[in-house]
């Protein structure tokens, strides 16, 4: 068998341009949707993300602002400009780029955006409405996979779905949306004891780990679709190299996202979809 590539900027492609009409009619009827992105310090990786978001909104007409405060800024004093950004009626969308320096309380920090701003579906209240299927938004990367799932017409309905990984980003939300989508799924992590047991199992195997082609052969069903979410540094420390090993995938899958080039492409697109949706919102309903 040899697997279907499943082709995250295709997708991506299409949910941009069915986000088109929307900006521009927001922007003929009221004004474009505006996103805030917060860096703090100068970590290049961080950089390299906050430039592709802020090119996506440029391309998109999404009004755009980036603020910078130094790598030693108190909590104190990004609570405040949160604050200043919660007030500000033309930004719709607020971003705060992670990881923060030590200082300062993700947490708290965390908790101050509000809640129909929060485009990266962080906030405790929108997990909470993703638990209970309620519509806010929801954290980009997972939503991305399911839009990929669907636009390429793979069944999750009665369908095992395994998950390995279990944080707040990827792991947990992405669970939650298969069993939404009423998979039968089963969440996997360091302690999980027979892991490629487990994953045997899986009509749909979702990888985020973040350990370099720690799935192999012995983790994949014959004919079972792979996600590979894992965004790795290659042996020589450039390229990407994804959890999944991709030749034991491209063998024994039946459809496969590859890295880079699967999942990757779609966190920035469903970024610009939150914002979007926030913008209409509190344009027309807020
Ligand atoms: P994370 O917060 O470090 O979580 C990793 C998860 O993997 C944890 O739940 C951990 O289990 C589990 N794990 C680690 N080693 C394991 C092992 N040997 N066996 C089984 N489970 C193991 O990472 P993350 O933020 O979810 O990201 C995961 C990967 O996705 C990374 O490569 C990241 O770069 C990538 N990613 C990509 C995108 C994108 O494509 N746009 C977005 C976000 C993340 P414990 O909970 O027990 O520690």
């Amino acid at each position: 068998m040899s697997a279907k590539i499943l082709d995250g900027k295709w997708v991506r492609e299409q949910i941009l341009a069915e986000l088109r009409p929307r900006v521009a009619k927001l922007t003929a009827s009221h004004r474009p949707p505006g996103l805030a992105v917060v860096l703090v310090g100068n970590d290049p990786a961080s950089e390299i993300y906050v430039r592709g978001k802020t090119k996506a909104c440029g391309d998109l007409g999404i009004y755009s602002e980036k603020i910078t405060p130094p790598a030693t800024i108190s909590t104190g004093d990004l609570l405040g400009i949160i604050e200043g950004l919660n007030q500000r009626s033309e930004i719709d969308g607020i971003l705060v780029q992670v990881p923060l320096p030590k200082q300062v309380d993700s947490r708290r920090v965390l908790l101050a955006v509000k809640p129909d701003k929060d485009v990266d579906g962080f906030h405790p209240m929108n997990v909470g409405s993703l638990v209970a299927n309620i519509p806010a938004p929801r954290a980009c990367t997972p939503a991305g996979i399911i839009e990929l799932l669907r636009r390429y017409e793979i069944p999750i309905a009665g369908k095992k779905a395994v998950v390995i990984g279990r944080s707040d980003i990827v792991g947990k939300p992405i669970a939650l949306l298969l069993l939404h989508q009423s998979a039968t799924v089963t969440i996997c992590h360091s302690k999980t004891s027979n892991l490629a047991e487990e994953c045997r199992r899986a009509d749909i195997l979702v990888a985020a780990i973040g350990k370099p082609r720690l799935v192999t052969r012995e983790f994949i069903r014959p004919g079972a679709v792979v996600i590979d979410v894992g965004q790795n540094r290659g042996p020589d420390g450039k390229g990407l190299v994804g959890d999944v090993d991709a030749e034991a995938a491209l063998e024994l899958a039946s459809a496969y996202t590859p890295v880079p080039g699967g999942v990757g492409p779609l966190t920035i697109a469903m970024l610009m979809a939150n914002t979007v949706a926030a913008a209409e919102q509190h344009l027309c309903c807020g």
